[in-house]
């Protein structure tokens, strides 16, 4: 098997190999062609998290799981909080085909997610882009999304202000214009992301204009919330999974209110096979509720492996 450590990733999967990783994998999950596993997400206590993600994708020759975490402490130690690994196995055999750090792959997939979201759902003439959040994978977020759109500026919110300038500075790097405002400002966003770890909703209907679109990608467990439910039950609802969505997704909280059921949800796989059209007018508010799949780590990790065998990477073990 082969080890791809995580320093090799940046060099071997960009963010455009991420976008058309998932943008087929999200296809192949439409068709039928591909499942993800039920996933597994154990609290740790101290509020750190552990889980599985995993799937099979058969057409695509992809078995296997992530294994992975998110542990607040770890900016203190110099790393990021979210820590994980993705392990690759043969669909026919079950060998062990490759372990693949995982820590840049999932910001990777999770930002081509919401970009594609964006593309997807998104009206084409957004020009606004709204960023709730401002942690490790906001910059990501914000760096995916200007491939799909050109945007004239950016404005964010985030609970902790100190850690705004840091995105800013992505923004400066993309020659976009960023303003930190506070949560009402929001309604001048077109396209607006979402990406904490809150407990509790920021995002409120009555800080959305008619016609936006929200990528919100933070909410992956149960507990964890970003918007107000209200704004769930009145928006076009899409996902990556659907049984991910009303589970541990941004949708479990307006599912237990009663407003949304799974026949609201629609793959954004559908979108991309052409069996959903989309966004239905331009006054819809559309909402990609993105919980993060495990076959979208596989199909990143895939890209790893197969670039790192192309070009003599890793290290190769026998087991
Ligand atoms: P981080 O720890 O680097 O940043 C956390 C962010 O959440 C910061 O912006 C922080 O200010 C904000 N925050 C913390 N507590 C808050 C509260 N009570 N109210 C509002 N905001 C609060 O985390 P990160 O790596 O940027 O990840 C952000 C979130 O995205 C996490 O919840 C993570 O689990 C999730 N995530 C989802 C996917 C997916 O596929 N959907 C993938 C990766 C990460």
């Amino acid at each position: 098997m082969l080890i791809v450590p995580e320093a090799l990733i940046a060099d071997l999967v960009s963010p455009e190999d991420a976008y058309e990783a998932v943008a087929a994998t999200f296809a192949a999950m439409a068709r039928g062609e591909a499942y993800n596993f039920p996933v597994v997400r154990e609290a740790l206590g101290e509020g750190r998290q552990y889980g599985f993600k995993s799937g099979l994708d058969r057409a695509g020759g992809m078995l296997g799981v992530k294994a992975g975490g998110y542990f607040p402490g770890n900016m203190a130690r110099g790393i990021t909080n979210h820590q994980s690994t993705v392990y690759l196995f043969d669909p026919d055999t079950g060998r062990p085909v490759a372990m693949v750090g995982g820590n840049l792959l999932t910001a990777l997939r999770t930002a081509a997610a919401s970009a594609l979201s964006i593309d997807r759902l998104a009206r084409k003439d957004a020009r606004v882009l709204g960023i709730v959040g401002a942690g490790h994978q906001a910059g990501f977020q914000l760096r995916a999304a200007v491939r799909v759109r050109k945007w004239e500026r950016v404005i964010a919110w985030n609970l902790h202000p100190e850690m705004l300038p840091k995105l800013a500075e992505v923004a400066a790097e993309l020659g976009l214009p960023f303003e930190a405002v506070g949560l009402e400002r929001m309604v001048e966003a077109e396209a607006i992301i979402t990406i904490t770890s809150s407990p509790a909703a920021s995002l409120m209907a009555a800080h959305v204009s008619p016609g936006t679109h929200l990528a919100c990608m933070g909410t992956d467990t149960k507990g964890k919330q970003e918007v107000q439910p209200a704004l769930v039950g009145k928006a076009r609802l899409f996902t990556d999974e659907v049984a991910q969505s009303v589970s541990i997704g941004e949708a479990q909280h307006a599912v237990a209110a009663g407003m949304v059921s799974d026949a609201d949800i629609v793959p954004l796989g559908a979108v991309l096979t052409g069996a959903d059209a989309g966004r239905r007018s331009e006054a819809e508010i559309t909402l990609f509720d993105g919980t993060g799949v495990g076959l979208q780590d596989l199909a990143v990790a895939a890209v790893a492996v197969q670039r790192a065998r192309e070009r003599g990477l890793g290290v190769e073990v026998s087991v």
